[in-house]
Parts: structure tokens; C-alpha cells; sequence
């Protein structure tokens, strides 16, 4: 027997080997104009008899799980009592299990108090994924965000000072060729206020299905970054990342024009280099047909 996902079912790079259960089904909030990842679920958060089943499935089937992500889109969203319920049991379940994770965005975190983050800490959910998206307050209103530059850089220092290991997302080319100068330095102010562990830089690849809505939301016809441009911008956020601790960063998803990565700023100088090189050698960037959100 298996667990039956109820797909689109999706999960961080990093989490590509955990065990996934699905404690909420879709996003609570489901609106930012750029993400196409939940738009065919309705929010629902699973029953607890029915998760614990399939948590004494896979515990039997997998029982050396160190890993588990909980799916959906903002988990973080159960009520804390719920969630330490969950938490509990698949400590209890696997014995060899050293973290949970999941996807949270700013208000979920908000939404805690101090106290019921660090009860949810202790109780093992050790990792949060935040989408920044951008730091420039213009951009994330326009991209329909459903939060702003203060409320994200609170709520992201709000998860570390109660003890979560943080990995945040930013998107390259989210403020098109209008706003890209302020999207990208006012997210390098975002990143160094927060200072996450894990720093991911996506592209902007806008799908089929949501590029009518995002285009009607940004008010203004949006134009989208070149190659070079996309690598101008990668290379503003890579020089100007100067945060009190080193980062991780990545910049190797599907959406990307070229997957790079290293940690800052030990890193930086090879990664401005080969950035430069990339910029005289367009020819060696991804194929735009394999790029995909
Ligand atoms: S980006 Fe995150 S918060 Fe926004 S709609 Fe998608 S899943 Fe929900």
C-alpha cells in the first residue's frame, strides 16, 4: 500500500529525499499573481485519523526516515495544537527521524506566538521555507504578495529568534524591466536584515495558466528580463548578500538560466566570475526550453 497524494504535490529541492505527508492540501491563501502551484485545490486541512494511518503506513514501510517535509502550500497554517499532535506522532512513529519541515509564509508566522513557535520547535519542526519573493514593497503589492517588505523581514527574524532553521526564496525578474533596479537592491536589504540560513534564487517563468491574471494585477504591461538582465540582477544580489552569517545559497532550480551555487560571501568572487563569464558566453545558459517554474 501507498500514500495516494492528492497531486500537484510539491516540495523544496533540498526536501527531494524526505518522506512527504500531506497535512493541508492546497495554500490558505492561494493568491500571489505569480504561482500557478495550487490553483486547481481548495484549502483543506487533512484529519488527524486519517494522517496517523498513513504515518503507520510509511513507518512500517520506511522506518530509517530521518527527513519529512509537510505538504502543502503553508502548513504552518494548522492551528499549533494540531500541529504539535502531528509532530508528536511521527516522532513517536520514526525512530531515526531528525527533522520536519515545511513551507510557511510571513503571516502564518505572524499569526504564532513566540511562545507556540518555540513549543512547535522543541517539538521538532525545525525548518521553515519562506517565499520572499521581492523586498521592494511596490513589487510584492503588484504580485498580489499578501505581505510587505516589514512584515516579511519580522516575521523571518520572528522563526530565527525562536530557534527555526530558515530557507527563503526571492525570484529573479519578478519586477520586470521597470522595476528590476529597486526589486533587486531592496531585496538585498530585505536579505540582510533577516539573514536566513538557505537563500534560493528563482526566475520568473510565467505559466500559461496564470499569465493573464498576473499581467492584469501588475496594472502596467510587464516586461520581462532578458538573459542578461536576469544575470545583471543575479549578480547585484550575490555582491550586495552581506549578512551577519554565512548563507547557503542556491540559484540551481528548473526556472533558472544556469544553476549555480555556494556560500556567502566565502563564495562570492568565484560566483561573480562565473557570472561574468556567463554574461560574455550566453551560449552556455540553460536552454530556454527546459526552463520551467
Ligand atoms: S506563493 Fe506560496 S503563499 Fe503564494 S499562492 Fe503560492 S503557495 Fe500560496
Amino acid at each position: 500500500m501507498q500514500i495516494v497524494y492528492d497531486y500537484p504535490l510539491y516540495r523544496p529541492p533540498s526536501e527531494a529525499n524526505s518522506v512527504i505527508f500531506q497535512v493541508t492540501i492546497g495554500c490558505s491563501y492561494n493568491k500571489c499573481s505569480f504561482c500557478n502551484m495550487y490553483r486547481t485545490k481548495k484549502y483543506v486541512e487533512r484529519q488527524l485519523d486519517e494522517l496517523k494511518s498513513e504515518i503507520d503506513l510509511v513507518s512500517v514501510e520506511q522506518p530509517w526516515t530521518r527527513r519529512i517535509f509537510l505538504a502543502d502550500g503553508d502548513a504552518l497554517n494548522l492551528q499549533t495544537t494540531v500541529l504539535l499532535q502531528i509532530l508528536e506522532y511521527l516522532y513517536l512513529k520514526f525512530n531515526y527521524l531528525e527533522r520536519v519541515s515545511c513551507y510557511a509564509m510571513p503571516r502564518n508566522i505572524l499569526e504564532k506566538k513566540d511562545t507556540e513557535l518555540q513549543t512547535l520547535r522543541e517539538a521538532g519542526l525545525s525548518m521553515l521555507y519562506v517565499g520572499i519573493e521581492s523586498g521592494n514593497d511596490l513589487v510584492l503589492r503588484k504580485i498580489t504578495k499578501g505581505a510587505s517588505q516589514r512584515q516579511i523581514i519580522h516575521s523571518c527574524r520572528k522563526a530565527k529568534d525562536n530557534g527555526f532553521n530558515l530557507s527563503c526564496m526571492i525570484i529573479l525578474g519578478i519586477g520586470g524591466r521597470t522595476y528590476s533596479t529597486q526589486h533587486i537592491i531592496d531585496t538585498v536589504k530585505t536579505v540582510n536584515e533577516i539573514s536566513p540560513d538557505y537563500l534560493a534564487a528563482l526566475t520568473l517563468n510565467l505559466e500559461q495558466g496564470i499569465y493573464d491574471e498576473f499581467m492584469f494585477k501588475y496594472s502596467k504591461q510587464f516586461e520581462p528580463l532578458n538573459d542578461l538582465e536576469l544575470l545583471k540582477e543575479l549578480h547585484i544580489l550575490i555582491n550586495g548578500i552581506n549578512s551577519k552569517y554565512p548563507i547557503t545559497f542556491r540559484a540551481n532550480h528548473a526556472s533558472n538560466v544556469y544553476s549555480i551555487g555556494g556560500t556567502l560571501p566565502d563564495d562570492r568572487e568565484n560566483l561573480l566570475s562565473l557570472i561574468h563569464e556567463l554574461t560574455l558566453n550566453p551560449g552556455r545558459l540553460r536552454d530556454k526550453r527546459l526552463r520551467r517554474f
